[in-house]
């Protein structure tokens, strides 16, 4: 496995990579890697045949008041994991190496980003769009593979490399989850064990949301009041929003005749928490947990 921290290097091994024939898949990535990730990079292995992880924790797309500098960071297990999963080439860049001290250029996203995230992270969605665009130009892959557990994400970066242009295809991949449903993220190394515990409201309150959908409820005040309640049981330090959004446009649902996603951000100690589930009204409820 090829670890380069510059961008010549990383252009280099693509360059060498492509001559041969290659097809590059990119899984862009913030590190403290986890089963989450691992699947991205397993299904880029599935389809791509020259495989780059990117590992950079983006400061741009973090607010002042934001977790950058207590993000969890493990480079050296980091690598580890990625050589265990067969990854071919592994971009480390430092913030000098990504950004020109004077850069001024930034990719931004409307209408999507109006909604969920976006009003609780001003900027959040632009550094993300910004970063993920400097990726594509770096590596120049032909596939690039994002989790729907940051669903608001995905549909950012699939309408920014629509309206751009960018030859890369976009590939979304299922939310991978601890045994009890917990969505895993990095942040989760930032719980202490009651957090933790407590941290399941979410995934509890998203299938309440998916069995009442599912058992007929079509009025999303009714379900948003259910999972609030379920919720405010873990004492959360705050709630930044519980929707019912439109999975393409991600505004808000009037009424549940179509599927829609169910998302939520929620507050547990200083850790900030997503998830989403995408729930179709005609569906079969799952089993209860
Ligand atoms: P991050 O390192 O948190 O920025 O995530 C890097 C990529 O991994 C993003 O595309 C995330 O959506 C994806 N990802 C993070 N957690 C999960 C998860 N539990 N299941 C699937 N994909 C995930």
């Amino acid at each position: 496995m090829e670890v380069a921290r510059e961008i010549p290097g990383v252009r280099n091994a693509v360059r060498i990579a492509r001559s041969r024939g290659r097809r590059i898949g990119l899984v862009p990535t913030m590190g403290y890697l986890h089963a989450g990730h691992l699947s991205l990079i397993e299904a880029a292995r599935r389809d791509a045949t020259f495989v780059v992880v990117s590992i950079y924790v983006n400061p741009t797309q973090f607010g002042p008041q934001e977790d950058y500098a207590r993000y969890p960071r493990d480079e050296a297990g980091d690598l580890q994991k990625c050589a265990a999963a067969g990854v071919d080439l592994v971009f480390l860049p430092s913030d000098e190496e990504m950004y020109a001290p004077d850069a001024a250029t930034s990719v931004h996203v409307s209408g999507l980003t109006d909604t969920l995230c976006g009003p609780c992270r001003p900027g959040h969605f632009d550094g993300v769009a910004t970063v993920v665009a400097k990726l594509f130009n770096i590596v120049q892959p032909d596939v690039a593979y994002f989790g729907r557990k940051d669903a608001q994400q995905l549909a950012v970066i699939q309408r920014m490399t629509r309206d751009l242009n960018l030859p890369v295809q976009i590939v979304g991949c299922p939310t991978v989850r601890e045994p009890d449903g917990l969505a895993m993220s990095s942040r989760n190394a930032m719980l202490s064990a009651d957090q933790r515990r407590r941290a399941l409201v979410l995934y509890q309150a998203l299938c309440q949301a998916q069995r009442s959908i599912q058992a007929g409820q079509r009025q999303v005040q009714a379900v948003l009041e259910e999972m609030y309640h379920i919720v405010s049981q873990a004492q959360p330090t705050r709630v930044d929003y519980i929707s019912i959004v439109d999975p393409q446009t991600m505004q808000p649902v009037e009424h549940i005749d179509r599927p829609v996603l169910v998302a939520l951000a929620v507050r547990i100690g200083n850790t900030r928490l997503i998830d989403n589930l995408l729930v179709d009204p005609m569906g079969s409820a799952p089993p209860s947990r």
